[in-house]
């Protein structure tokens, strides 16, 4: 017996909830934009432990896109998404349509403010985290989640969601669980789908760069100038590779110039079609490939900590 049951409307969701509530059963939440792969299944795993009832959302949130980006041809795959759902255990999927979660007349806009939404991506995509706080308040109104799940990979946007759902009293205690990343150290994601095999190999110097600034910080290093060099020395292997931005933020995502364990090493650049990010907590998080791990460019190129910079767009300067 299929025990996964579709929600189509967001008074649908809040019903099958207020019916759990009501019975003692607390709620997990897992909000996603489909094209379902481990990273989300590591969330819905976790959620299914901590919580008598999980409830994924699959819902590619027009309003968190800017114009020009990917909106159009972001991967949509319900059916197979819908598989895993049920592979995973959960109890219901939250499939709305644009309409139903933006129905005509609607005019309400939500915003974080502060430090958190000053920089990196909130400068990168502008309106995007009015996007993701709109729709997660939404979710958060309709489920009553006890709990939410959120990807680490995305480290400023579960800050964001974080600082909402205690600012609005939802009552939603919002869980961050680690970035699952494939054998080479790339964190999954739903664009990787854009990549090209080359492309695709090109994109391993991002975890390449993460892990040279978390062991060059494992071994003393505090200068966030010598750490972020460490990482676009890597990322200056990927030819193809354009940096937006590596920067080494706290954990309100204000720039630091000196690091403490616990600072966010966050990474976004586009290869191809595709715009990648990526992050990492310096002394907390595992670099994510060992060291002397194969390195996607020339070795015998110069070093970029004390070293001559190297050229092309991902230069350490
Ligand atoms: P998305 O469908 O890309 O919007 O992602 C839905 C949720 O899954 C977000 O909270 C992401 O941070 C999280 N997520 C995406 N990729 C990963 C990954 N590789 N590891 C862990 N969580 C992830």
């Amino acid at each position: 017996m299929d025990r996964l049951r579709l929600l189509e409307t967001p008074a649908a969701l809040r019903l099958a909830s207020d019916r759990w509530r009501a019975a003692g059963l607390s709620v997990g939440l897992v909000p996603t934009m489909g094209a379902l792969h481990r990273g989300h299944r590591s969330l819905l795993q976790r959620a299914r432990r901590e919580c008598d009832r999980v409830v994924a959302s699959i819902f590619v949130n027009p309003t968190q896109f800017g114009p020009g980006e990917d909106f159009d041809r972001y991967p949509r795959s319900l059916e197979s998404d819908l598989s895993v759902l049920r592979e995973e255990g959960a109890d219901a999927a939250f499939v709305p349509s644009v309409a139903a979660m933006y129905p005509p007349g609607f005019a309400t806009r939500v915003g974080v403010g502060g430090p958190l939404t000053a920089g990196g991506e909130a400068v990168a995509r502008p309106g995007h985290f009015d996007g993701v706080a709109l729709v997660v308040t939404k979710l958060l109104v309709a489920s009553r989640a006890d709990r939410a799940y959120f990807g680490a990979k995305d480290a400023q946007q579960a800050a964001v969601v974080s600082r909402l759902a205690a600012d609005l009293d939802t009552g939603t205690a919002i869980v961050v669980c680690p970035t699952v990343r494939d054998d080479d150290g790339l964190a999954l994601s739903s664009r990787n789908m854009y990549l090209s095999p080359e492309e695709r190999r090109q994109a391993q110097v991002i975890p390449a760069g993460l892990a040279a600034a978390a062991r060059l910080f494992a071994a003393g290093e505090r200068r966030v100038a010598r750490l972020v060099a460490a990482a676009r020395g890597e990322l200056a292997g990927g030819p193809d590779l354009r940096c937006e931005y590596v920067e080494i933020v706290d954990r309100d995502f204000r720039p630091v110039s000196q690091a403490v364990s616990g600072s966010i090493l966050v990474v976004a650049a586009r290869i191809g079609s595709a715009r990648l990010i990526d992050a990492l907590r310096l002394g907390v998080d595992a670099p994510p490939l060992p060291s002397g791990a194969t390195s996607v460019h020339d070795t015998s190129a110069p070093a970029a900590v004390g070293g001559a910079p190297r050229s092309g767009p991902c230069t350490a300067s």
